[in-house]
């Protein structure tokens, strides 16, 4: 870190950012400059930037030279993380589909659903069953029913499940029905939830906030990963803008991006991203064309009747469609489905 001094600096404001420094086991080398001083920190960066030197009469500004080293990032961990949930490995070269509907509403439901996603090709099945609603008045999900439902259909067609926690006080549960623990856009930045799934030592699916910058996420897969659980997929979901049209607008300059500076897993979810089934299926290709390692798709055997996001949902057939151009993508990307 460098510690740039305003020009009217005194001696005396010198000697005080010093001092501090010494106080937290740094040391400072002044570099005296035409007009001011700048103070090179030595030592670590960890411990620099906890000091508010801006505040300290004197100071202009601070500039980090190096930054704090971090669990997620590309240069800790030069080879991509692949995670393995019990025979699927996401992160390498197989294009992970996760699939079902947005909340499990009943038995028949989620059976129908998970026999036609698995014939499809898809490798996890997802479904809600504790649901982060907007409106209080909508369907809140099945919750521990639901959970156990899922479980159910998971068991039945070899499909590990996806599911949303919404409160630390349902890890339990989570940690003994559920395969990958969905984290909400809603919770990304819910660091006490994000501490309790980091301890649970379960492979977590980090989606990103509605309004949640790159970094602002990556810090999120780190509160994840400091506490000791490595299996992090990071899921982009669309960001809110000024745009109306979509729910969402899916930012898939994201996924590039991440994959530079991160090593963790990344896939995409064009489902809220788009918040229209029609869109689905293109932003899905192009989310493959961007290299993202998996999807995440909302399916529902009746759209039209589902309780939560039908607007958004693919019908099984359309489900299957879509793998089908996924497999013709994946072979000219060079990877499987
Ligand atoms: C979901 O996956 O159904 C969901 C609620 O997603 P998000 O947190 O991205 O809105
Ligand atoms: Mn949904």
């Amino acid at each position: 870190m460098l510690i740039i001094m305003q020009p009217k600096a005194r001696q005396v404001d010198i000697t005080q950012v010093l001092n501090r420094l010494q106080e937290v086991g740094l040391r400072g080398e002044l570099l005296q400059g035409q007009e001011r001083m700048v103070i090179a920190v030595i030592g670590e960066v960890k411990s620099a930037v906890t000091i508010p030197f801006e505040a300290m009469d004197g100071v202009e500004k601070t500039m980090l030279v190096s930054d704090i080293p971090r669990a997620a990032a590309r240069e800790s961990h030069p080879a991509p993380t692949v995670i393995r949930v019990q025979d699927v490995e996401i992160g390498g070269n197989q294009v992970i589909v996760m699939a079902g509907p947005c909340a499990v509403e009943g038995e028949s439901q989620i059976m129908d659903t998970a026999v036609a996603v698995k014939k499809a090709g898809a490798k996890l099945l997802r479904g809600g069953a504790f649901k982060p609603r907007t409106s209080p008045y909508s369907f809140q999900g099945l919750e521990v029913e639901g959970v156990k439902l899922l479980k159910e259909a998971g068991k039945q067609n070899n499909l590990p499940i996806v599911s949303e926690i919404m409160a630390p006080n349902q890890i339990d549960l989570f940690v003994e029905y559920v395969d990958v623990i969905q984290i909400g856009a809603r919770n990304m930045q819910n660091f006490s939830l994000l501490k309790e799934v980091g301890r649970a030592g379960k492979p977590v699916l980090l989606k990103r906030g509605l309004a949640a910058t790159i970094e602002e996420w990556l810090l999120a897969a780190e509160y994840i990963l400091n506490e000791g659980n490595p299996s992090v997929i990071l899921c982009e979901r669309g960001i809110r803008t000024f745009e109306t049209a979509t729910r969402n607008t899916l930012d898939l300059s994201a996924v590039p991006l991440v994959k530079e500076l991160s090593h963790l897993p990344i896939v995409v979810d064009p489902s809220h991203g788009t918040g229209r089934w029609r869109l689905v299926a293109p932003m899905a290709k192009a989310a493959l064309a961007a290299g993202a390692d998996g999807l995440l798709i909302e399916v529902h055997p009746h759209p039209e009747r589902a309780l939560s996001d039908g607007f958004q949902s693919l019908t099984l057939e359309n489900f299957s469609q879509l793998m089908g151009e996924v497999r013709r993508l994946a072979e000219c990307l060079g990877r499987k489905l």
